[in-house]
């Protein structure tokens, strides 16, 4: 009898949950997935959640994703990979033995050493950042009976062009139903870059651009900031009054790869050759391999699948395939029933149509994971709030 390949993935993200989706119920497989949360982050929506939208939009339980596969879960935070043992262990101890190991755990936060922002600014990478970031929000209107005086987003890349789109109307939303009327708000995005959208064409940008100031949002870019305090920015040498900045600048790879002597090349991208192994039986796949579209959710479930792909060729004899780079469609919304698409080459529109294709590839995103009822119930709750503020649920009761 032949011996099943153990298989651990660490990181349940886009790469790691669809390699662990491609592998599962094949009996010649044993699959372990190790990750830290017990939730799948679907982070494209994310800006919904943070805006009014349910929680249950960009989380999708991966008991419920694995309901009826042959993947064994289990919670835990990787820490150091043992390359002789074949091993990883996590900061909780536990240890996890392999055949073949594929990881991808994603970015992190990147402040680029610039003081006070780790203490006091916001961010939505995370759920658990999500709600800090929307009870601030609340919060601050209850504590103070007017809006603060600037909303500041850093970074305008995709993540925080997305919300500084979505925060004029949800503000307007919260602000009445805090009582609070006829006071206008002030959102100001920054970026430290020349415009908008620094890594998509020029004409992207002008057409984000006159979006944002339509929903008016301030822009100011080759603005570098340089410091926060609790209660301001300092950008380009001046102090900007807020208590309200969400970082979107920077992320960094998973230090995972420097605490574990990985072979990294230009923006701390893990090494990998045209199987994207790293080393022998090593795969590393998504936002943590230096591939030409590493950082895009497209290209994590494309490697998740590739490597499974792969997997399965070489359990039947076969040889491995080479990867190739898919180039991903970008579909930025900005605002209400509106999102510019930039396709491969010359070919970008905007407006509702983008708008409908955003919504699309959301629908089709959440079918990448799970089959289509589900996927369908998944999409629905973007339709449904989500604020827990005693003052807006009265008033939305009312
Ligand atoms: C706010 C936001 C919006 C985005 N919007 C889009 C978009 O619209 N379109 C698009 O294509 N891309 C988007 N992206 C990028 C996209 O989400 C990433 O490229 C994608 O998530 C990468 O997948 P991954 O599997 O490499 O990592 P991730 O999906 O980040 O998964 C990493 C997993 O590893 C787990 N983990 C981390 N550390 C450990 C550890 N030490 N031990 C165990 N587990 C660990 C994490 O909990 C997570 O489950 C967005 C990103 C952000 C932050």
């Amino acid at each position: 009898m032949t011996k099943t390949e153990k298989i651990l993935i660490v990181g349940g993200g886009f790469g790691g949950v669809k390699a662990a989706l491609g592998l599962a119920d094949d009996p010649r497989f044993d699959v372990t997935l190790l990750t830290e949360d017990a939730e799948f982050r679907y982070y494209p929506t994310l800006f919904r959640t943070a805006t009014g939208g349910k929680r249950a939009n960009s989380s999708i339980p991966l008991d419920q994703i694995f309901a009826d596969k042959a993947v064994k879960i289990v919670r835990g935070t990787a820490a150091t990979l043992d390359r002789k043992t074949k091993s990883v262990t996590t900061k909780e101890s536990q240890t996890y033995e392999y055949d073949t190991l594929i990881i991808g755990l994603g970015v992190v936060t990147n402040y680029f050493g610039i003081a006070g922002l780790a203490e006091y600014s916001y961010s939505i990478k995370s759920q658990k950042e999500v709600e800090r970031f929307k009870a601030h929000l609340h919060q601050q209107l209850t504590d103070e009976r007017r809006p603060d005086l600037h909303y500041i987003i850093v970074g305008a890349g995709p993540t925080g062009i997305e919300l500084a789109g979505a925060l004029p109307g949800y503000l307007k939303y919260i602000t009445k139903n805090h009582g609070i009327k006829n006071r206008s708000v002030h959102i100001d995005l920054i970026e430290a870059a020349p415009r908008l959208l620094p890594r998509l064409p020029k004409d992207v940008s002008r057409r984000v651009k006159r979006r944002l100031k339509r929903l008016g949002v301030k822009l100011y870019v080759g603005s570098v900031v340089q410091g926060q305090t609790a209660d301001t920015l300092t950008v380009n040498g001046k102090p900007i009054r807020s208590h309200t900045v969400v970082w979107t600048a920077g992320v960094t790879n998973h230090p995972f790869f420097t605490d574990n002597h990985f072979v990294l090349m230009t923006r701390g991208k893990v090494a990998v050759d045209t199987y994207l192994q790293a080393e022998d039986n090593i795969f590393v796949i998504g936002d943590n391999a230096n591939t030409p579209y590493s950082g895009m959710a497209q290209t994590a479930l494309h490697d998740g699948e590739f490597v499974a792909h792969n997997l399965r060729r070489r359990a039947a004899g076969e040889s491995f395939k080479s990867y190739i780079a898919h180039a991903p469609v970008t579909v930025i919304p900005v605002g209400p029933h509106w999102a510019v698409v930039q396709g491969q080459g010359i070919w970008r529109f905007q407006g509702f149509l983008g708008w409908l294709v955003r919504e699309a590839a959301d629908l089709v995103g959440f079918h990448d994971l799970e089959p289509w009822p589900k996927a369908i119930n998944q999409f629905l709750t973007e339709f449904e709030t989500q604020d827990n503020c005693e003052v807006c649920t009265v008033a939305s009761a009312a």
